[in-house]
């Protein structure tokens, strides 16, 4: 099947209404094209309402003030809680932990559960596609340790190395992080196969879904996965908050990751004793007015569904790979369409990534370009920067003919 014929179910039109910040043009009249959601996405109005409601109606800090104002917070912070829960499947509230972003939960983990449970000679299994988040906090862990580090190779085709599994997964392993969605090669990994395959070793794993939960319906319980870190604002939810989730058992006994107000159950000078879960992990004031407007993100993306969102983006990936497959000395980076979720990251032979972004832009098209914090993967890919157009459900297929129309105006420009 020619990939263009790939359907999507949306009514792109009526859910571009939503986002007033999609209806801009720029300084030359340019409408605003944004394709740069893999780094973050956009805001519907039902969030934007939610932040300035809370501010004008219910703010006040949560879980301490005996007063009306901070119980209706309160109250309206963990119905957030309770749709993240809802959202990914998770058993209890107790599993899923406020943090300020995957960034934070990846370091959470590898702080608090990597500190007590690895020690020298111990080995961290992650993949060469990870991003730095899901990287460096785990360096980090190893220098206090003495743990070593190994990595599932990525195939030439972008895909991981499941036959190399074998050699680096092994009685060794205590943890394995990997991420469920590739930030640049749009790759979508087998998390199942590599959990069950962690968990014959024995070993944990940590998904980093920053790139997953925002466009495929998640379920953490049939993953089976440890632990699975995500950010609200790729997900049409405010900056400076998302969750951790964890399988309860393995929080309840891990210590605190930061020390401070409300995660401690009593403190007397000389010693503390925690908070039970999911205060323990959420030390001092939580950004409390983001957290709650997470809420009408996630019941924005249920209301249109997960699985038509995918289908969607899907289906503007394989359009844009079909306008740009002739493009002369343009190189995707990844696997073939059927493998991959909505982002299509490419090189062209001779130009710079930096100039074809600022091409891109002068047209009012958003991409975003450089290692996409990937220095490793793109160090195997042999390049040192990459173009990176990222699809979400506000897309429209005028959007992707209008990529790549500016793309050949470029190379067409330089050349
Ligand atoms: N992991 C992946 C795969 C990402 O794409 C990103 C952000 O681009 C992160 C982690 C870090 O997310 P945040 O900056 O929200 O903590």
């Amino acid at each position: 099947m020619a990939t263009t014929q790939m359907e999507s179910q949306l009514d792109v039109a009526r859910i571009r209404t939503d986002f007033p910040i999609l209806h801009q043009v720029d300084d030359e009249g340019n409408p605003l094209v944004y394709l740069d959601n893999a780094a973050s996405s956009q805001r519907p109005q039902s969030v934007i309402d939610c932040l300035s409601d809370v501010y004008e109606k219910h703010y006040a800090n949560v879980h301490r003030g005996g007063h009306r104002l901070s119980a209706e917070s309160t109250d309206l912070y963990e119905a957030a809680r309770q749709a993240a829960r809802r959202f990914i499947g998770a058993k209890s509230d107790n599993e899923v932990i406020f943090t300020s972003g995957t960034t934070m939960g990846i370091n959470l983990v590898a702080r608090s559960w990597g500190d007590t449970n690895i020690s020298a000679g111990d080995e961290i299994l992650l993949t060469e596609m990870e991003h730095h988040s899901n990287l460096v906090p785990w360096h980090q862990l190893a220098q206090r340790t003495g743990a070593t580090i190994k990595a599932i190779p990525v195939t030439a085709e972008g895909l991981l190395d499941l036959d190399a599994l074998p050699q680096v997964l092994t009685e060794k392993t205590k943890i394995v992080g990997l991420c469920a969605v590739s930030n640049v090669l749009g790759t979508i990994n087998p998390v199942p196969q590599i959990v069950e395959a962690a968990h014959q070793v024995g070993a944990k794993v940590l998904v980093d879904a920053a790139q997953a939960v925002p466009h495929e319906a998640i379920d953490v319980t049939k993953w089976d996965a440890d632990f699975v870190a995500f950010s609200s604002h790729k997900m049409l939810g405010p900056s400076g908050v998302g969750i951790l989730y964890g399988k309860e058992a393995l929080l309840d006994a891990m210590p605190p990751f930061l020390g401070g107000g409300s995660m401690i159950d009593d403190v007397a000078l000389d010693h503390f004793t925690p908070a039970m879960l999911p205060a323990k992990f959420e030390a001092g004031t939580p950004p409390i007015a983001d957290a709650i407007a997470m809420k009408p993100a996630i019941e924005y993306l249920e209301s249109v569904g997960l699985s038509q969102i995918l289908q969607h983006e899907q289906a503007l990936a394989a359009y844009a790979h079909d306008l740009l497959i002739n493009v002369p000395g343009l190189r995707f980076l990844g696997p073939g369409i059927s493998e991959k979720a909505g982002i299509v990251s490419f090189t062209i032979d001779g130009l710079a990534a930096s100039d074809i972004a600022a091409f891109l832009d002068g047209h009012g098209i958003a991409v975003r370009e450089g290692h996409h914090c990937t220095l490793p993967l793109h160090k195997k890919l042999g390049i040192s920067a990459s173009v990176r157009a990222s699809f979400y459900l506000y897309n429209t297929r005028e959007e992707v003919e209008k990529l790549a129309d500016s793309v050949k105006t470029t190379v067409a420009f330089f050349g």
